[in-house]
């Protein structure tokens, strides 16, 4: 096995400041109504209350109920105003009513976080055209919808908004076993930098922000048990560790802040420089067959997913 230990001055970057602690003056968001989709688990949910820390009403919107409830929860544990709308991010027209919810509640939302995706690994040559067709629908097409609700709406009124899309460095490199979400991010990453020249004269700012690992209890079966094989996942980063959840939650509410205003079509990386990473010498290739253990491409029987 190969000696990850870190040596005693190998400390990596610093652990940031714990949970609870804001990197923006307090009451930064008290005026403004912040719309996550996907904010009632793992990220989402953290970005979502670092905006509830500084006083947001939150508007979160997700498929399922319990992910509603829980989002519900944890607002309510920082005394934040929220509304929780049953949306399916594929449905335009469920997306426009959950924009009208939010209007009826609060306001038209002044920031939309479009932090909801879906992922899975699966070589190439067993994805589904239906595999395929989710994750893409979801990823690209979902986070086009939202953007073109909050853009409409905002451009109608003659009111600034703010649009931060989550995405995932994969958009650059591509992914081994993600050539649905790592395609699907690479149209969201140029979204961003599309709408923030269209939109920039409306006064609406768009920019990207991509975590890197930032492992978290609601992560799938799928994703964990791919983390499960890495022995030590912190000696795998430059950093020496992974990400913690409110450290995106502060680029977050950073980049919808009053001071982020002249920075738009930007997409932020958060992952301690990780994808970055080249060897001297390349590492033995190992097929994403062998990385997932799956069995040989079989082209009679083999299990599409
Ligand atoms: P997660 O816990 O699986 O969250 C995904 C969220 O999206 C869920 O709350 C889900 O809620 C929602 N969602 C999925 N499909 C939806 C749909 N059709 N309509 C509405 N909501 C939908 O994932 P995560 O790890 O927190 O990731 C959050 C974001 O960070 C994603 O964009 C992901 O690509 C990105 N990211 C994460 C990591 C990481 O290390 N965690 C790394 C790179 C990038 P419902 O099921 O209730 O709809």
């Amino acid at each position: 096995m190969v000696d990850t230990s870190i040596g005693a001055n190998q400390h990596g970057l610093l652990a940031p400041p714990p949970v609870g602690t804001s990197a923006l003056p307090d009451n930064t968001f008290a005026n403004a109504v912040v719309f996550v989709t996907g904010g009632g688990t793992g990220l989402g949910k953290a970005i979502a209350a670092e905006f509830a820390r500084l006083g947001a009403s939150m508007v979160i919107a997700s498929r399922k109920s319990e992910h509603l409830d829980a989002a519900r929860e944890a607002m309510d544990e920082l005394n934040a105003p929220i509304e929780c709308v049953e949306c399916d991010i594929r449905d335009a027209d469920a997306i426009s009513a959950a924009f009208d919810a939010s209007e009826g509640r609060f306001g038209l939302p002044d920031v939309l976080i479009n932090n909801a995706a879906a992922n899975f690994p699966v070589p190439a040559e067993d994805m589904s055209p239906n595999a395929w067709r989710t994750v893409v629908d979801i990823t690209l097409n979902g986070t086009f919808y939202c953007s073109r609700e909050f853009g409409r709406r905002h451009i109608a009124a003659g009111t600034p908004g703010n649009i931060v899309n989550v995405g995932a460095s994969y958009a650059w490199t591509g992914g081994p076993g993600f050539a649905h979400s790592a395609a699907a991010k690479a149209g969201v990453k140029n979204m961003v930098e599309t709408l923030a020249v269209e939109w920039g004269p409306a006064g609406i700012a768009v920019n990207g922000l991509v975590p890197g690992l930032f492992p978290h209890e609601d992560m799938t079966d799928d994703i964990t048990g791919s983390l499960d094989r890495t022995h030590d996942k912190d000696a795998c980063q430059p950093a020496m560790r992974v990400g913690q959840r409110q450290e995106l939650g502060w680029a977050a509410t950073f980049l919808a802040s009053p001071y982020a205003r002249f920075i738009s079509g930007h997409t932020l990386v958060v992952d301690g420089a990780n994808w970055q990473r080249r060897s001297m010498t390349n590492p033995a290739v190992t097929t994403i067959r062998d990385q997932l253990g799956r069995p040989p491409f079989d082209p009679e029987g083999y299990d599409q997913i």
